[in-house]
């Protein structure tokens, strides 16, 4: 048996396509979607990652402000939120992480307002997650999600392993799968016998770190995997959390890396924005003000 490759790249496409219609209606209306994101050091990799977010609003059709603050002080990225969150025309903020020496994130995050919160970073994000009210998720996990639907893969009644519980992906994807009625077991590094949840599960999604922690002995014939881990290993080439070699043929689909979860997040969070401003606009319309202004 060879698994099925669940890639990223379809994904993203539907995403980019359902972007595309939301923010022409926008357009009809005379309202331009606004992201902005807050960076405070100099990391290529992090460059590099801004600069795809920049890319991918361009391509939608989403303005995208990006704010240099280079080794900025705890008080004036406090003071750059909260002028973010008055400001109408931006409808998501990213906080880019990481954040100079000193500054304390967690802080941070609490200032940025739900309902521009487009990468679920507020922790209130993720409260209002686990009690079913409307909320965004951090994209990667939302990208596990958008996968696990976008392959038809069944969630209700079904047992979900997410290996990892982190804020940033096992304890969001965790609520966003209960809220699919799946039944699910978040693992982790204290969890014993890690290999009987994963062997007990229909789909297991690995958010550790490891490099080819998951092998064909601790996956259940036929199950679905999604690998959401991203490693360099020895030879310098990037790996998931899952041995694809050998989980592969005992399977019946596996997300690649690369190639999978994180194909997907950019569109998401260009989603996302374009969802914050809708529901902007939707309360303007309600309001009967002129939408010209509201670019
Ligand atoms: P993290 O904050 O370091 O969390 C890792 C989680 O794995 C923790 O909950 C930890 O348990 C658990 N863990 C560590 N060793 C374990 C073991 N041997 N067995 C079982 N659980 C173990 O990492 P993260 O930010 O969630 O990221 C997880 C992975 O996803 C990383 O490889 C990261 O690079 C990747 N990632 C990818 C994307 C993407 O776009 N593709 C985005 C974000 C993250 P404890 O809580 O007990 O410490």
């Amino acid at each position: 048996m060879t698994a099925r490759r669940l890639g990223g790249k379809p994904v993203a496409e539907e995403i980019r396509a359902r972007t595309a219609h939301l923010v022409q209606d926008l357009n009809r209306d005379g309202f331009t979607a606004k992201l902005a994101v807050v960076m405070a050091t100099g990391n290529e990799a992090t460059a590099w990652y801004v600069r795809s977010i920049e890319r991918a609003a361009a391509q939608q059709g989403v303005d995208c402000q990006v704010l240099q603050m280079p080794e900025a002080s705890q008080d004036q990225l406090a003071a750059a939120i909260t002028a973010l969150n008055n400001d109408e025309s931006v409808h998501g903020i990213i906080l880019q992480t990481p954040l100079p020496e000193g500054v304390d994130t967690a802080v941070l995050v609490q200032l940025i307002d739900p309902a521009k919160d487009i990468d679920g970073a507020n922790p209130l994000s993720l409260g209002r997650l686990s009690v079913g009210q409307p909320a965004f998720a951090p994209a990667t996990a939302r990208s596990v999600l958008e996968i696990l639907e976008h392959y038809r893969i069944p969630l209700s009644g079904q047992h979900v392993a997410v290996v990892g519980r982190s804020a940033v992906v096992g304890k969001p994807l965790a609520q966003l799968l209960l809220q699919r009625d799946a039944t699910v077991s978040i693992c982790h590094s204290r969890t014993p016998k890690l290999a009987d949840f994963t062997k007990a599960a229909a789909i297991t999604v690995m958010a550790v770190g490891r490099a080819n922690l998951l092998t064909a002995e601790e996956v259940a014939d036929c199950s679905v995997v999604i690998d959401v881990g991203t490693n360099v290993d020895e030879e310098g080439q990037l790996v998931g959390d899952v041995h694809a070699a050998s989980v592969q043929p005992k399977v019946r689909a596996l997300s690649p890396v690369p190639g999978g979860v994180g194909t997907v997040t950019t569109s998401l969070l260009i989603w996302h924005t374009v969802q914050a401003a809708a529901k902007v606009c939707e309360s303007i319309m309600w309001r009967g003000e002129p939408m010209a202004t509201r670019r």
